[in-house]
């Protein structure tokens, strides 16, 4: 088995300013391509301590993954130590410096002359360089004598996207015997240990792997094979696979999807449906999830903001006396407004949400504590739903957007066999 050392790099890192994220995707991510991590470091932006860890890191394993410290600053030293430690020389190469003056370009300025250094890549036999499609600063990975040092950008979107584009293609093709295939398996409504509970003997399984994890509000079971081929590889998984439906039942929603939203679109499309929204304490988050996903417009009718007593009741037409009897967090008021956005949109699945976003209870009721209507043919029905107790403002409103979409995925599944 191949291993591997992860070294961040940045002085804002040690200081504690930003949780380091990268450090986790890039263990995940070379755990499922059966990489082992054998240690992960943080470094400050010191040219000298940089080169020594990667040195030590080169002696005790094949390859060596970092992030950060690519910019065009003086203090950004992590190519530069990693040519050095390597043997590489630095060229400037003309296509990415055209490239990321054209970037400045479009975003309508000028560049400024530093960034030029970030231009500058390794050359020669064993340096493959790696388009940064998010932002300006180019990665690689240089390989000499059986070892490789790999190095991405900081930013996290910019080193997911140049991870899935180029990193993860390359460190299949040299450090995989075979091919390595994955599916997600993604769950919501049951936390990450919960859910690793009912599949404990899984976990242990060695070829294909399952491995949990969490996402916020959700979690997720990565189930990867390493075999020949890609079907050898579906066939490893097929019996595990069909062991976590059987045991997480309607806990999964999808298979393989980026998220609910994408889920939820997709089977409305499917089905032929729309929906629409009247928002209360997520103020629009719902409907901009929704429409986080292209082609949403096809199943999005509305999605109205009532914040105000005053505009759940003259827009959704919510009783004066329903929110005098019972509040405006209660069942009562978000069975009206979700029959009342139904009469103004005529959508097929209409959804309401009204609760407390937090900090802090309103009177009695619990911050996170929320009242979800959904109205259909059917008629209406309501749920109380609960976040963690004392979780923040965004957490409770993602959360509370999450099961909404959770609801709308149940009904439309109520009727037919393909749940997921
Ligand atoms: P840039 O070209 O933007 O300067 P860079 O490759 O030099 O990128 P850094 O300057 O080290 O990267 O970091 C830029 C930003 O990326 C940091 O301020 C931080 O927000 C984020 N970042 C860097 N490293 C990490 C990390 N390990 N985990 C999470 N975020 C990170």
């Amino acid at each position: 088995m191949y291993s591997c050392e992860i070294i961040s790099v940045g002085t804002e890192l040690l200081l504690g300013d930003i949780l380091d994220t990268n450090q986790r995707y890039l263990s995940q991510e070379a755990a499922a391509l059966g990489i082992a991590v054998l240690k992960r470091t943080t470094v400050g932006d010191n040219i000298e301590r940089l080169s020594r860890e990667i040195n030590s890191a080169l002696k005790n394993n094949d390859l060596v993954l970092l992030t950060g410290g690519l910019g065009p600053t003086a203090d950004d030293i992590t190519k530069e130590a990693c040519c050095a430690c390597m043997g590489f020389e630095l060229k400037r190469d003309e296509k990415i410096l055209r490239k990321i003056e054209d970037y400045f370009k479009n975003k309508g300025v000028v560049m400024p002359p530093t960034n030029a250094k970030q231009a500058d890549v390794p050359f020669g036999e064993g340096a493959n360089v790696f388009d940064n499609t998010c932002g300006t600063a180019p990665g690689a990975a240089i390989e000499k004598d059986g070892k490789c040092v790999v190095f991405m950008p900081g930013p996290p979107r910019e080193m997911q996207a140049m991870f899935e584009k180029s990193v993860r293609p390359f460190l299949i093709k040299k450090y995989s015997d075979g091919v390595i295939l994955s599916h997600s398996v993604r769950t919501v409504g049951i936390g990450e240990s919960a859910m690793a509970e009912r599949v404990a003997d899984l976990l242990d399984s060695k070829n294909p792997t399952v491995a949990p994890y969490a996402k916020e509000g959700e979690a997720l079971l990565r189930v990867t094979a390493r075999a020949e081929s890609r079907e050898d590889a579906e066939r490893l998984m097929a019996p595990v696979l069909n062991e976590i439906f059987k045991r997480l039942g309607d806990k999964i929603y999808d298979v393989d999807s980026s998220g609910l939203q994408e889920t939820v679109v997709k089977l409305l499309k499917q089905k032929n449906l729309k929906v629409a929204f009247a928002e209360s304490c997520t103020a629009g988050y719902l409907s901009k999830r929704l429409t986080d996903v292209p082609g949403a417009s096809e199943v999005f009718e509305c999605g109205i903001v009532s914040y105000s007593n005053r505009i759940k009741m003259k827009v959704l037409g919510v009783k004066k006396e329903t929110l005098e009897r019972y509040g405006a967090v209660s069942a009562q008021c978000a069975g009206e407004m979700a029959a009342g956005v139904r009469r103004i949109s005529g959508a097929d699945i209409c959804v309401s949400v009204t609760g407390v976003a937090g900090p802090g209870n309103d009177g009695d009721i619990p911050s996170g504590v929320s009242y979800i209507g959904v109205c259909t043919d059917d008629g209406v029905f309501t749920e109380r739903f609960e976040t963690k107790k004392d979780s923040a403002r965004e957490y409770n409103r993602y959360v509370t957007s999450s099961r909404a979409l959770d609801l709308i995925r149940k009904q439309i599944c109520k009727n037919s066999s393909n749940s997921v």
